[in-house]
């Protein structure tokens, strides 16, 4: 019976009866992180044993968009295939930027100056991708490009402090879900290094030495708790917790609003609460990323939301994650778009999104919608006054996203509560330096434990900066760096 090994008590080393499976690295979780922790601890030569949960590899990365956030050294050779130049100034401002109060200087500082070898690496891992681009505003290309626009690059305040540049690296499939590829592949170079992977393995708890050091593993394989020493390191690449609806609610609230999690569904949060247990230090698990996909059809990125009080909150062409924050934060939690007939359309992944207003004039929308009087109508007058000079000095949304909105008839989407799907996924999680070694409250290392992905927290770590692509960027690239730390141990 393994009743008694939770996630929140670690194992001592005495209590192990014997071990049953003896490795160097140990790393828990066969996704973004896991796989190529495993890849890099086994190039380096150490003996890497995995253990998944579920009956197959790949977790939530392998029901992505396959889209790897890479740019900078004057950027990749696709982004200066198509014409862009990304300098790694630029990209590291983007990132500190990206990553809000809390962002990681030394982290990103690495990243920056390596996410142009990283992509290097991908492909040398066998990750295809076809090197074109695809303009215009996508949430995940429908096509098999790889570049795309998917953050906050040339919208306020981020192209005030870095030169825009597309930096979203697709892995080549058609339509949505390129992560399956990125996934076969980097699990596949994982096994064929001669990682073992243990399915349908789940990681109960660690097992501590009299000093505190991390020793080994508790795991769950064939109906029975199995004891695995892991003499170099554990590196913890479990996701993150957003579907643990007891961490989310006391942990993130706000992400209770998004009825849908961005998960494989086994990211219950064990990595991070097994990190607790022996002493890690949790960081920023009140963050999350949320989405707002309010477009295809990008002109509706042209339209404004406005919130109970008949006003503007946001430059609507920001990353649909950054209008997803705006948005459920408003008051009453009630916000609509409003839309003229000149650019309407039915949002791609919600087509059925209810449309709370419809009229011949603005006035007619805002008694349609019971706003205060005079409010909506000043707002869209205020904005079409701007817009059709180019400006928009309140929002400083981009010139190429304002048109007056003045060709009847005029309709509001209902962006309230309950009317919208959003899907979140969670962005805090263990401290760890970015070799992966997880760190105490103190800031000293946990001997032998270490973590990645959405286990730690990572590169990505504020809902409101986050770009497309970022989680995997961040998993694949300090997942290597862990593997590499732990097998040099
Ligand atoms: C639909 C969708 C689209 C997305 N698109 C993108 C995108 O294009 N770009 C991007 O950057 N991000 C994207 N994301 C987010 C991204 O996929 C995840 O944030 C990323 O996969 C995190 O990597 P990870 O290694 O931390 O976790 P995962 O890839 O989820 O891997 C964690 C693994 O740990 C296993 N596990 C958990 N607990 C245990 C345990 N106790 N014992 C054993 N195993 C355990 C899980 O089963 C899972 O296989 C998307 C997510 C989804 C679902």
């Amino acid at each position: 019976m393994d009743v008694s090994y939770t996630p929140a008590r670690p194992c001592r080393v005495e209590d192990v009866p014997a071990w049953d499976i003896d490795t160097d690295v140990a790393i828990v979780g066969f996704g973004a992180a896991g796989s190529c922790a495993a890849i890099e601890a086994r190039n380096a030569g150490a003996a890497v044993q995995i253990f998944e949960v579920a009956s197959a590899a790949g977790g939530s990365a392998a029901l992505s968009g396959g889209e790897v956030y890479v740019g900078g050294n004057g950027g990749t050779d696709v982004q200066r295939a198509a014409g862009f130049r990304d300098d790694t100034e630029d990209f590291y401002r983007y990132l500190m930027m990206a990553g809000g109060p809390a962002a990681d200087a030394e982290r990103v500082r690495l990243y920056a100056e390596q996410a142009v070898d990283h992509f290097g690496w991908l492909r040398e891992q066998g990750v295809p991708f076809k090197g074109t681009y695809l303009p215009g505003k996508w949430i995940e290309p429908t096509t098999d490009d790889t570049l795309l626009w998917s953050g906050n690059e040339k919208a306020w305040p981020f192209s005030a402090v870095a030169q825009p540049a597309p930096r979203g690296h697709t892995a080549q499939f058609v339509g949505w879900g390129g992560g399956k590829v990125l996934m076969e592949t980097l699990c596949g170079r994982a096994v064929e290094l001669g990682a073992q992977v243990h399915y349908g393995a789940r990681a109960l708890t660690l097992v501590v030495d009299r000093h505190g050091a991390v020793c080994g593993l508790v795991v769950r394989l064939e109906g029975s708790p199995r004891f695995v020493r892991a003499r170099k390191g554990v590196i913890l690449c479990a996701g993150g917790f957003i579907a643990n609806p007891d961490m989310v609610r006391r942990f993130v609230p706000a992400a209770e609003a998004c009825q849908q999690q961005v998960t494989a569904g086994n990211d219950d949060g064990s990595g991070i609460r097994m990190g607790i247990a022996v002493g890690a230090a949790a960081l920023n698990m009140q963050e999350f990323f949320a989405t707002l996909p309010f477009f295809p059809p990008e002109s509706l990125v042209k339209g404004i939301f406005v919130n109970a009080r008949g006003q503007r909150f946001i430059n609507e062409d920001a990353y649909h994650g950054r209008v997803a924050h705006y948005v459920l934060r408003q008051p009453e939690g009630r916000a609509w778009l409003l839309v003229d007939n000149g650019i309407f359309g039915r949002p791609m992944l919600q087509p059925d999104i209810p449309i709370a207003a419809v009229g011949e004039s603005w006035e007619e929308v805002e008694v349609e919608l019971g706003l205060p009087t005079g409010a909506l109508v000043h707002t869209v007058e205020a904005f079409n006054r701007e817009a059709s000079q180019g400006r928009d000095p309140l929002l400083h949304k981009a010139g190429e996203w304002l048109r007056p909105l003045t060709e009847p008839p005029f309709a509001a989407l209902s962006y309230c509560s309950g009317d919208f799907g959003a899907h979140a996924f969670t962005l805090g999680g263990l401290a760890t330096r970015p070799t992966g070694e997880v760190l105490d409250a103190d800031g000293h290392s946990i001997a032998g434990l270490y973590a990645a992905g959405r286990t730690a927290c990572g590169l990505p770590r504020w809902g409101e900066g986050y770009s497309s692509g970022l989680s995997l960027g961040d998993a694949t690239f300090f997942g290597r760096q862990a593997g590499l730390r732990a097998a040099s141990a």
